[in-house]
């Protein structure tokens, strides 16, 4: 069941901050994503390849489809044609692949590079020194097809606000320090259901959010 009054509510957070929210669908029927479709909802996020690809078929094609999962670069292929904004690169081969790829159907792919920022260790990301690295390899190796347009990260699974913010705050500061004139960060993805107030005001300008507007996950 969605929330449509949970969804208004966020919509509203972001339209006086000029935030983009992106609507995580993962798990979640067409049928839901058409009534958040019709409302104006236009950017969905997925986390699995052939889930993306179902959904991508059956939808309208004018819909932007976000990557915010754990890309496999042999997964690359698959998905490339069709997806808006690619969320979660954290190597230089998956970079480099979503770049080949690309080239092969003519299409520019814009990235984000995902920053390692909470205390947890599962999670994925990268450290300021390979997020350094990158950038400089990409730069060295001018990646045509590929755009790196900003950074996304997770803050820890915790009720602490002060360490949540904390995270956020480091995140946007990378965003800072590697933004330069040529080379734009312009996008901070940060902030889920349970964080994307604190992420809104630590400066976010794209927040993913799922169980509030969709209902809770199996
Ligand atoms: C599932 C997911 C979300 C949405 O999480 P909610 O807590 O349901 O809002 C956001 N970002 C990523 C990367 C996710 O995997």
């Amino acid at each position: 069941m969605i929330n449509i009054d949970g969804y208004q509510n966020v919509l509203k957070a972001c339209k006086e901050k000029n935030v983009t929210l992106v609507a995580v669908s993962k798990t979640k029927p067409v049928e839901d994503i058409i009534t958040l479709y019709n409302l104006g909802q236009k950017e969905f996020g997925e986390n699995y390849v052939q889930e993306l690809l179902e959904k991508y078929q059956q939808l309208p094609k004018d819909i932007h489809w976000h990557f915010i999962g754990h890309l496999q670069t042999n997964k690359v292929k698959q998905v490339v044609e069709f997806v808006y904004l690619i969320q979660g690169v954290d190597s230089l081969k998956l970079l480099k692949a979503i770049n080949k790829q690309s080239e092969k159907i003519n299409k520019i792919t814009n990235c984000l590079l995902q920053i390692h920022i909470a205390q947890e260790e599962t999670k994925f990301g990268l450290d300021e020194n390979e997020l350094n690295e990158i950038i400089g390899e990409f730069e060295n190796l001018k990646m045509k097809n590929v755009n790196i347009v900003g950074l996304m990260g997770m803050a820890s699974f915790t009720n602490d606000e002060n360490q949540i913010r904390k995270e956020f705050k480091y995140l946007k500061s990378l965003q800072q320090k590697f933004s330069t004139v040529n080379f734009q960060l312009s996008i901070l993805s940060m902030g889920m259901t349970a964080d994307y107030k604190v992420a809104i005001e630590e400066g976010s300008n794209m927040i993913r959010v799922g169980s509030l507007i969709f209902g809770s996950r199996n």
